[in-house]
């Protein structure tokens, strides 16, 4: 059988946010089934990762994923100022399998073609750049993380140093907003994870003074924290419930939940995890309730997709479109209070501000779909 390519109706699904498109791609004779979500091409083509993963119980649960996600880059994207839309495409694997096969990736190539170039995509959960240099082979809409695919700059550090500095830049922007002065110097900060962000993020907060405590599973990693920067330690456990100032996940998400967030002693939450919030709407709210000023997960660590997006222009450049995080979380901040509404509600909003003021005087997007 060959490659079949159909555009289900998925309005009915509880995910389904007005996507522009949804294009269900398959062939059964090399077990490749995919999903992909175009959420929104207002501000240009849909960009987001290519997930793959095999363990979807059914179409229902690859097709949640696809929504959400895709929705999830529109607004990444329009926060962080980009000229792209959101978009995100999911392959079912066969079970038992962890990356994509070289058929299923040029079956994918030959689905980014399908969609002409409205959603381009990259490495995600489950699939490597060297995944995408075969889907390359057919496709002209892969966008992936290596350099040398545009003959780009090299920029240092790649993706998770540009993070680290935008939820560096985001934790002096909440401190201003909280204390009226975004000098760190001696102010506690407890930062859960050592890895590819937070250790950069560690070292910029140091430089300044602050007053760390960290943590990670990995115990190298901490004894290593411990040696290079002396400073104070903590465990996966109970990093959240610290006496600080300022608390920073940098592992996984999830950390806040009905069973964390009444034992939160810090006044700021400020980390590059995604999805930090178990339940966006309830957690966002009793955050806010509570007086804890969070800065919402997909504005804070944008860094790195600036930097991906980016590719080609210069460090100082793409630095300092990083360091413009902390701006945009200064007005989330702001508006949060004078609206008395969560900041992850304001950043939503103000997403769908910018999307329909960029509509024409129509009323129609100058979309690319
Ligand atoms: P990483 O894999 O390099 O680091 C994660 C670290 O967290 C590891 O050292 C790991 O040992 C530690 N860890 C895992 N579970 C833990 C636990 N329960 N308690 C304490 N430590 C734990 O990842 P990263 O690139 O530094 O990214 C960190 C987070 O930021 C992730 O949630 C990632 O999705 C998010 N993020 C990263 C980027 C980027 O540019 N790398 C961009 C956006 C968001």
């Amino acid at each position: 059988m060959a490659l079949q390519f159909s555009y289900p109706d998925v309005s009915w699904h509880p995910d389904f946010d007005n996507h522009e498109i949804v294009l269900q791609a398959q062939d059964p004779d090399i077990g490749f089934k995919s999903f992909i979500a175009v959420h929104d091409t207002t501000f240009g083509p849909a960009r987001g990762g290519c997930r793959y993963w095999s363990h979807y119980q059914d179409d229902n649960e690859a097709l949640k994923d696809v929504l959400r996600l895709s929705q999830g880059m529109t607004y990444k994207n329009t926060m962080a100022n980009l000229p792209y839309g959101g978009g995100k495409a999911v392959i079912m694997g066969p079970k038992g399998t962890q990356n994509p096969s070289p058929e299923i990736m040029r079956a994918l190539g030959h689905a980014l073609n399908e969609l002409d170039g409205i959603y381009q995509t990259g490495e995600d959960v489950g699939t490597r750049t060297s995944d995408f240099k075969i889907a390359g082979e057919v496709t002209e809409h892969v966008r992936t993380r290596s350099v040398e695919r545009a003959g780009a700059i090299d920029l240092p550090g790649g993706p998770p140093l540009y993070t680290a500095h935008g939820v560096y830049a985001g934790i002096k922007a909440a401190t201003l907003h909280k204390h009226g002065s975004e000098d760190l110097k001696d102010v506690r900060i407890a930062v859960k994870g050592l890895g590819n962000v937070a250790w950069t993020l560690c070292e910029l907060l140091v430089q300044d003074g602050a007053d760390l405590t960290v943590t990670d599973i990995d115990q190298d990693k901490l004894n290593r924290a411990k040696e290079v920067w002396n400073v104070n330690t903590s465990t996966p456990d109970n990093i959240i419930f610290e006496d600080v100032d300022i608390y920073s996940p940098c592992a996984l998400g999830g950390d806040i939940n009905d069973q964390t967030i009444d034992k939160i002693k810090a006044g700021i939450i400020a980390g590059a995890a995604n999805n930090q919030l178990t339940d966006v709407k309830k957690h966002g709210q009793a955050l806010h309730d509570a007086g804890i000023a969070h800065a919402p997960d997909y504005v804070i660590n944008a860094g790195g997709v600036i930097n991906v997006v980016l590719v080609g222009k210069s460090h100082e450049y793409v630095m300092t479109r990083t360091q413009n995080i902390g701006n945009t979380l200064i007005n989330i901040f702001n508006r949060s209070k004078i609206e008395n509404k969560n900041t992850t509600e304001i950043a939503n909003m103000m997403v769908k501000e910018r999307l329909e003021e960029a509509m024409d005087e129509e009323g129609t997007a100058q979309k690319c779909a």
